[in-house]
């Protein structure tokens, strides 16, 4: 089946997967979606056994219907390989009857590396494929973690340049490190003074404004995303789902056709509507468990119907990478519940731009029923931390921590038994501070750096490379702005 994808502000035209790779965003200020979504083509006793590069094979094949298998195969060897510390890729653990994937096994040590591995080869095939002759400029709003993992995918692959943005005191140290340290001739580095949600929205209104655009053809470059707003960061994720289903069954966890649940800490809803796919595309997946910290504006969603992100304040917090109020994947199951109406979608979008919130119709909130969602307060998600170490040995970061406490509260007050896969995001390394802390309070007085032997020595865990090559790197960028200024600086930097 050849799928193609259309945007969910105006579904009228359509275009193929690496059209809409290509664009990242829709000229109209939508997402793209595919126009189905596809079924596998395996049943799910097949994907027994299967690695984690057929498995992701298998999946992306069918959303991706204008790469051949060679392309698309390359590009996931060229993805999956050395660069993650385990030859699995995504390992299962089982710790105190929950199973824990993973997916911070990559060069960054963040699950963004699943997707930022393959999108820079996905783009340039895409590139190819539809005779691009300008250098691709990746421009990218990031919360801590996309920005280093889209620079570490993009450094030096050719045609293709990569300018981030991400808020001043938004992010933990070693994220700020790791991002200002990074190599390459073609990589750019800017701290905003502002949140998360202004460096998106500055990145979105660049990509929207038409005027720059042409701009950028006269000097022979354009742009695309690598933020999950990009089709092509989001159908590599659907892959781990599947590969853990497959996993589980393989392990003798769960029974062939045995529902699982998933949870998610969710910030900008791309992780967790991967799963969603997962489960369209066939995988049996009772519930999808959304878990926010404080900045719950999802949490409230989910309860009332209700998007409001004006009524609240952003508060920093230990998980900065879910340190967000306008969730922008959420646009996608908005539109799906709208029975697919781009219309209403595009209405409910606006009202958000304009007025801070939207409502949905009885009607779409019934489409919300495989959705269950919590959030976990500081304090919540610092004694999880505490307790789950203290019991098994586990030591978690601070992110997958608050999936971990919604996980447990959803088991305690609804009594479902279904086995839960917790979406475990980022390695303690890149949190060290807040997770040591958690573990013991007296470890709060000590600098991220010492902490990190301690940290060794309490998890067991190796000292991820990711870690040991910003100990001594040199401090490469060190360009700030104000959210104004953000067309401004690109100007810049691109001598427009
Ligand atoms: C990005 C990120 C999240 C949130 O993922 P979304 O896809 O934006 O919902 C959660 N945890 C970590 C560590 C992240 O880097």
């Amino acid at each position: 089946m050849n799928i193609r994808y259309k945007s969910t502000r105006n579904s009228d035209s359509t275009v193929t997967a690496s059209e809409a790779i290509l664009k990242g965003l829709a000229e109209d200020g939508g997402l793209f979606v595919p126009e189905q979504i596809p079924k596998l083509s395996v049943s799910v006793d097949e994907l027994r056994g299967m690695s984690y590069q057929e498995t992701a094979y298998t999946v992306m094949k069918e959303f991706l219907t204008d790469f051949t298998e060679e392309e698309l195969r390359e590009c996931i060897r060229k993805a999956y390989d050395s660069k993650f510390d385990t030859e699995e890729i995504v390992p299962i653990v089982n710790v105190d009857g929950v199973y824990y994937l993973e997916l911070f096994h990559g060069a960054t040590i963040a699950f963004k590396d699943m997707a930022l591995s393959i999108l820079p080869h996905l783009l340039t095939v895409s590139a190819k494929k539809n005779r691009v002759e300008n250098e691709i400029v990746i421009l990218t709003a990031t919360s801590g973690d996309t920005g280093k993992a889209a620079m570490a995918g993009f450094a030096d692959v050719e045609g293709t340049r990569i300018i981030v943005f991400y808020p001043k005191n938004g992010v933990s140290k070693i994220q700020e490190l790791q991002m200002a340290t990074q190599k390459g001739k073609n990589v750019a580095v800017v701290a905003i003074h502002g949140n998360f949600d202004s460096a998106q929205s500055g990145v979105k209104a660049m990509f929207e404004n038409k005027e720059l655009a042409e701009e950028l053809n006269t000097h022979g470059y354009q742009f695309s995303s690598a933020n999950s707003i990009n089709i092509g960061r989001l159908v590599p994720q659907v892959a781990y789902y599947v590969y853990a289903y497959g996993k589980l069954l393989e392990q003798g966890q769960i029974r062939s056709g045995e529902e699982i649940n998933v949870v998610v800490p969710t910030g900008n809803f791309g992780n967790i509507l991967a799963a969603y796919y997962a489960k369209q595309m066939g995988i049996p997946i009772g519930r999808l468990i959304c878990a926010s910290n404080e900045n719950k504006v999802l949490f409230d969603f989910f309860r009332t119907g209700a998007y409001d992100k004006k009524h609240r304040e952003f508060v920093l917090t230990t998980s900065p990478s879910m340190d967000i109020l306008i969730s922008s994947n959420l646009e996608r199951l908005i539109y799906q519940i709208a029975g697919c109406d781009d219309k209403k979608n595009a209405e409910l979008m606006s009202a958000l731009q304009k007025e801070g919130v939207y409502e949905i119709t009885e009607d779409m909130k019934a489409g919300l029923l495989d959705f269950e969602a919590g959030y976990a307060t500081e304090e919540q998600t610092a004694s999880m931390i505490h307790e789950v170490y203290e019991k098994t040995g586990y030591v978690m970061d601070t992110h997958t921590a608050v999936a971990a406490y919604v996980c447990r509260e959803y088991q305690a007050r609804t009594k479902d038994t279904a086995k839960c896969v917790i979406a475990s995001t980022a390695s303690p390394y890149k949190f060290v501070k807040s997770v040591m802390s958690s573990i013991d309070g007296s470890y709060a007085a000590q600098d991220e750096f010492s902490l990190l032997e301690e940290l060794k020595k309490v998890s067991g865990r190796e000292l991820p490379s990711a870690i040991r090559e910003i100990l001594h790197a040199d401090i490469l960028h060190t360009l700030e702005c104000d959210v104004d200024n953000m067309e401004q600086t690109v100007r810049n930097l691109l001598d427009l």
